[in-house]
């Protein structure tokens, strides 16, 4: 029975327990290159559990095809949706069951790997969902944290390549999301400015970071980046909360949002690669809760090529080493040819 326990020394939660030690070992093995029947294509929609949403242009019985996007529960979720919280301490330390959301956004009909190649119409309709599901996701009160990611894999991957993405209804704040969080409010408190407004204005001035940008949006490497090739997009309005982000705006969004990742999969030749939406917690009834979120918290995207391996100085230490200078990453992806 998988269960969620806090790292008392870090504030980290783990979810602990998803796998039995058969399947475990099974998956560390590498498996068939080729994956039959791809779950996620038309027709093969009796290999997933059914359908939460989908989007139609005629309206087709739910689970078949002639849908153009559609969002199921996760094949193996590590989190549950029925049940209770049922928060526990066990003797020094806190634990609680694994309730949450887990649901994987298969973004086209067609098989297409990279969500890069997809239209930027299509792309647009892909974050239009992002932003349904976190809006309807918040009316479950035991949920505290909506986190949309992706994993892509590389060519040579064995994984399934249709692109999706995936998204996660958390019972607790992320650690990631809860460190941002606090630096935010701590720098607001004293300068009474967003943070990230103040990131974006620095990062227009210096230019020199800067990937791409339009009249919405930001695309640049962060000046202290973790990864090389790290991008960041980033609204250039305030704005905390992407689910409130303007249907007007997110043509601009899936615009950008394409052309960063075509560079990196042109320039490091289509590498693993994640990304993450940063976006605030849902604001839940609590005494000292995040409640000035509004606004010292700026939403961004984070997109990380995985191309560097983590060194044990890196662990130990939280230090990272990043090989390239930002300014020269911004450079090589400004000037790759999309
Ligand atoms: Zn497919
Ligand atoms: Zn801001
Ligand atoms: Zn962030």
């Amino acid at each position: 029975m998988p269960e969620v326990r806090k790292d008392i020394v870090s504030g980290r939660w783990v979810i602990t327990g998803t796998k039995n030690v058969d399947d475990f070992l099974s998956s560390l093995k590498p498996e068939e290159k080729d994956i039959k029947k791809c779950p996620f294509c038309p027709g093969n929609e009796q290999l997933t559990r059914p359908e939460i949403y989908a989007l139609r242009e005629n309206p087709t019985p739910a689970n078949t095809p002639g849908w153009s996007l559609r969002v199921i529960p996760a094949i193996t979720g590590f989190l549950k949706i029925e049940g209770n919280l049922y928060r526990r301490g066990v003797g020094m330390y806190d634990a609680m069951d694994n309730i949450g959301a887990h649901e994987i956004i298969v973004e086209s009909a067609e098989h297409i790997k990279n969500i890069s190649d997809l239209s930027t119409e299509q792309i647009k309709k892909v974050l239009n969902v992002y932003k349904e599901r976190i809006i309807d996701l918040e009316k479950d009160k035991r949920l505290k944290y909506c986190l949309i990611f992706k994993n892509q894999r590389p060519k040579s991957s064995y994984r399934v390549g249709h692109t999706h993405s995936q998204l996660v209804g958390l019972s607790a704040t992320p650690k990631a999301i809860k460190d941002e969080l606090a630096n935010a409010r701590q720098y607001y408190g004293y300068k009474e400015r967003c943070l990230f407004c103040d990131i974006v204005n620095q990062e227009k001035l210096d230019k020199k970071r800067i990937i791409e940008e339009n009249n919405d949006y930001l695309a640049f490497v962060p000046y202290a980046a973790r990864f090389a090739f790290e991008t960041w997009v980033i609204p250039k309005i305030h704005n905390p909360d992407f689910s409130q982000e303007k249907e007007s705006s997110l043509g601009n969004l899936a615009q950008i949002l394409k052309n960063s990742l075509q560079r990196i999969v042109k320039f490091l030749n289509d590498p693993a690669l994640t990304y993450a939406f940063h976006t605030m917690p849902y604001l839940r009834p609590r005494p000292g809760y995040w409640h000035t979120v509004q606004k010292d918290y700026h939403w961004h995207l984070e997109i990380c090529p995985q191309v560097t391996e983590v060194s044990g100085f890196e662990w130990g230490s939280g230090f990272q080493i990043q090989p390239l200078v930002p300014e020269t990453c911004a450079q090589l992806l400004r000037e790759t040819t999309i």
